[in-house]
């Protein structure tokens, strides 16, 4: 057999289920894209390459036909297009006024759709997909929580389920794993090796697949996909590093004029060894903060941030440097990239040997990110800004980074304030945190840090959603909307249990 025949296998079909919802979960890389582009039609499974002739002439029936126009369309660009044109046009249902609603797109209805930012364009992406009778009952949509806050993202998850008819199939690509959770009936997980095959399991319960997934081993398999268990264990985050805590430093109250947009500071102290993480919506200042706190841009009235040095991972991503990852790393932070020590702590977890010596212009977004918090952690500095890490990265690669920051971060003794919305994520990263509430784009304020507990009963309080933890690996679990532990909880004032 001719090796270069061999391109990318896949193992088996994920089987969607009538009036349910199928999530999928895994590493990027491995085939949830081709299975998706095999189910809506547009790529024809090669038999003769499948060990395990699947069900999938089972599922391709239902899925002929649906075409990628019910999945999220990348980018939908053209002259003079609005998305009230482009909305109305795609609405064959009777829902487009409560799609509106939840997505919140009504105030941008006559905005050109070239002018929208991720997070508007990912909203509109959305609501076109559901305001369509799909042609035979499916939906797929491929991670429709990028580029959105927590709150958006529960919308985009209430709004897809809204769809559920009893004989319509969706499926959904999610790496954020509690909307994942939330969103789904039932999981598959698919595990393998990135451009060389992929497997995908049979169908789990949410829970279950979840936890297989985290796991990295198939009980009834007895098959193991990973060398070691993701957990969230609460020892991992507080004493294992045995912080002294030793030095207390402070910023003032600020604030900070933009146009229309006005942010209030609250004064907020902060020690070594210690990672503050920012929540809040899109639009309510965060990045604006990090700027502040950089130095990049003064706030109203001169008051002094500390003078302390900054590394700072921006949330915008823009790939200028003409030459390979390497090249980069030696221009930038040499020092750092050539202790054994950051080697073993950042860079190989974080698996930047696959692309190392190529042009960093060819990038994936995933692997510019991974690229831009070695960049940033690789620069001496006092205090790391690290602004949205986890976006577009696969649940794996999350946890990863989630991992290297840190370890980084209390080996080294100095402090991060990042800004996450993946609420897994960020509850395994913080040590305390600050909320942003007010009015997004308009009026909004950041709150002073505080403890993890109060931070987040503040934070879900604003959202109307309480979490649980799952025995067996800790990780936080949306309850569902006035189920008996949600509407405990909200009683008790304990919306992270
Ligand atoms: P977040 O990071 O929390 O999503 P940002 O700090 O990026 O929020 O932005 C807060 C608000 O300030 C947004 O409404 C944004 O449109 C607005 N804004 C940011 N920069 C400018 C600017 N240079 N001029 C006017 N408005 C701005
Ligand atoms: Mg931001």
């Amino acid at each position: 057999m001719s090796d270069k025949l061999t391109r990318f296998k896949l193992h088996r079909l994920p089987t969607p289920r009538p009036g349910q919802v199928l999530g999928l979960v895994g590493s990027n890389g491995i085939g949830k894209s081709t299975a998706l582009k095999i189910l809506s039609g547009k790529l024809k499974p090669n038999l003769g390459r499948y060990d395990n002739p699947p069900d999938w002439q089972d599922v391709i029936k239902y899925f002929r036909g649906s075409e990628l126009q019910n999945r999220i369309p990348k980018a939908i660009r053209g002259p003079d297009k609005t998305v009230r044109t482009l909305i109305e046009g795609q609405a064959t249902m009777e829902n487009m006024e409560e799609v509106l609603d939840v997505l919140e797109l009504n105030h941008i209805m006559d905005r050109d759709v070239n002018l929208l930012s991720g997070g508007e364009l990912q909203r509109f992406a959305i609501g076109t997909v559901c305001v369509q009778q799909a042609d035979v009952n499916s939906y797929m949509f491929d991670e429709p929580s990028s580029y959105l806050d927590v709150k958006q993202r529960l919308s985009a998850a209430k709004i897809i389920r809204s769809l559920l008819r009893p004989d319509d199939y969706v499926i959904c690509v999610e790496h954020d794993l509690s909307v994942l959770d939330y969103l789904s009936d039932f999981i598959c997980v698919l595990y393998g090796k990135p451009a060389v095959y992929g497997v995908v399991t049979l169908p789990a319960s949410v829970r279950e697949g979840i936890n297989i997934f985290l796991d990295g081993n198939i009980p009834t398999e007895n098959l193991r996909f990973r060398e070691e268990s993701l957990t969230f264990r609460i020892a991992e985050s507080a004493d294992e590093f045995m912080a002294d805590r030793s030095r207390a430093f402070e910023y003032p109250t600020m604030e900070k004029t933009l146009g229309n947009f006005h942010l209030k500071i609250e004064t907020g102290d902060f020690t070594d060894s210690e990672i503050i993480v920012m929540m809040g919506e899109n639009g309510t200042g965060k990045t604006t903060f990090c700027k502040l706190l950089a130095g990049a841009s003064p706030p109203d009235n001169g008051q002094k941030v500390p003078g302390m040095k900054v590394s700072m991972k921006p949330q915008k991503i823009t790939p200028k440097f003409e030459g390979t990852v390497r090249q980069l790393f030696f221009k930038k932070i040499k020092t750092a990239f050539l202790l054994p020590q950051f080697q073993t702590d950042v860079v190989k977890p974080l698996k930047l040997e696959e692309f190392i010596d190529q042009e960093v212009k060819t990038l994936s977004g995933g692997e510019l990110q991974r690229v831009a918090i070695v960049l940033a952690l690789g620069v001496p500095a006092d205090i790391y800004l690290i602004d949205e890490p986890s976006a577009y990265l696969d649940s794996e690669q999350r946890i990863i980074a989630a991992r290297v920051i840190k370890r980084f971060i209390m080996h080294s003794k100095k402090t991060a304030f990042i800004v996450e919305h993946d609420f897994i994520m960020a509850t395994y990263l913080a040590d305390r945190v600050i909320v942003f509430d007010g009015e997004p784009g308009i009026n909004a304020r950041a709150n002073a840090p505080e403890s993890l507990l109060t931070g987040c009963n503040k934070f879900l309080k604003n959202l109307d959603v309480t979490f649980r933890r799952d025995p067996s690996n800790y990780r936080p679990r949306i309850n569902k909307l006035n189920s008996q532990l949600d509407q405990e909880q909200k009683l008790g004032g304990n919306y992270v249990s």
